[in-house]
């Protein structure tokens, strides 16, 4: 099987931008300066990434992503008269100060599961609360599909301290020609750059095979091997087997939901797993609860299959060379 890979644009003058496009992301463990220092908590090793939902919604159904079926739920609620979740600022504010006691480095994002650019008229302000309290050696990064991004909206959020926005384009060429006439004004700032990624364009995806298979959501949707199953929830990439090997993410990767809770990782849009609640307890003793090592422990000696999600999930299930191959691992 074959599969092609995201097409990337880089933009920027930001420090980690440069070094990505010089030498690649899988590269980046070797330039010291740019690798956070390690941080114990009761002897385990602290993460090094923090994603946090502010606002439960997205807009888009792409059939990769458990959003396209979660979507119905939460707008069946809408039309009902509640309103999405979200975190409050005080919320969010209580959690930042605990990663600042912590003395957290490393990346900083103000998402999880969500469209982050809808949460519209607090963004900017979680933000400028996540820089103002951790300082410059957090590192805000923000993907986004980029919906209602203009260039005024960027400044405001490279100005309250956004180093990076990744914009997804799942439209088509001049989605992507718009999103980065949006990023140009921002060329050259020293601390921000911006990639735009292709890996959905529907353009692109034309080229290399019938579309039409992706878009039903019954068919499997076949795209770059970092597309995974996301624990088994999406039909994504199925001929990528489950691998019983280790992922890395429940041990450097924090993901806090609206209300707190500590979730297993990205891919847990149905909240199967969650640690506990960092809110009601903190963040210390929830990442080194026993239910944290549990997973840990059994990632590490490869045993997918004892664990809920990840006995499902194809993520790192294989590898593909510079051609979009498919490689064994
Ligand atoms: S992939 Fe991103 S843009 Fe698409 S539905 Fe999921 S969260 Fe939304
Ligand atoms: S293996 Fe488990 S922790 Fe890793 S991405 Fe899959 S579901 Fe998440």
């Amino acid at each position: 099987m074959e599969y092609y890979e995201p097409r990337i644009l880089y933009g920027g003058k930001g420090r980690y931008g440069q070094y990505w496009k010089q030498i690649g992301d899988s590269k980046i463990e070797n330039i010291p300066s740019l690798v956070p220092p390690e941080v114990y908590l009761n002897g385990i090793k602290m993460f090094n990434s923090v994603q946090i939902q502010t606002y439960e919604f997205c807009n888009l159904k792409c059939d990769f992503c458990p959003n396209h079926y979660i979507i119905w739920d939460r707008l069946e609620d809408k039309k009902k008269g509640i309103p999405y979740n979200t975190m409050s600022i005080e919320n969010y504010t209580k959690i930042v100060k605990n990663l600042a006691n912590l003395g957290f480095q490393g990346r900083f994002s103000p998402y999880l599961m969500n469209e982050p650019l809808l949460d519209k008229d607090r963004i900017v302000e979680f933000i400028r609360i996540a820089k103002k309290h951790l300082g410059p050696k957090v590192f805000i990064q923000m993907d986004t599909n980029g919906t209602g991004l203009t260039s005024k909206f960027l400044g405001e959020m490279i100005d309250a301290g956004l180093n990076r926005i990744q914009i997804d384009d799942y439209f088509n060429d001049e989605y992507a020609h718009r999103m980065i006439e949006a990023c140009r004004p921002f060329n050259d700032h020293k601390d921000f750059y911006f990639l735009i990624s292709s890996n959905y364009n529907v353009e692109q995806v034309k080229k290399k095979d019938d579309v039409s298979k992706y878009r039903t959501g019954e068919k499997a949707h076949y795209g770059p091997p970092t597309y995974w199953n996301r624990g088994g929830l999406v039909n994504v990439n199925p001929d990528i087997p489950v691998p019983q090997k280790d992922c890395d993410l429940p041990s450097s990767q924090l993901y806090i939901k609206w209300d707190g809770e500590a979730l297993l990782c990205c891919c847990d849009w149905e909240y199967k797993v969650v640690h506990g609640n960092v809110l009601e307890t903190s963040i210390e003793e929830v990442w080194t609860n026993e239910s944290y090592e549990h997973y840990r422990k059994t990632l590490r000696e490869g045993r997918r299959d004892l664990l809920q999600m990840c006995r499902k999930c194809n993520k790192g299930g294989c590898e593909s060379n510079k051609r979009g191959v498919l490689q064994d691992v």
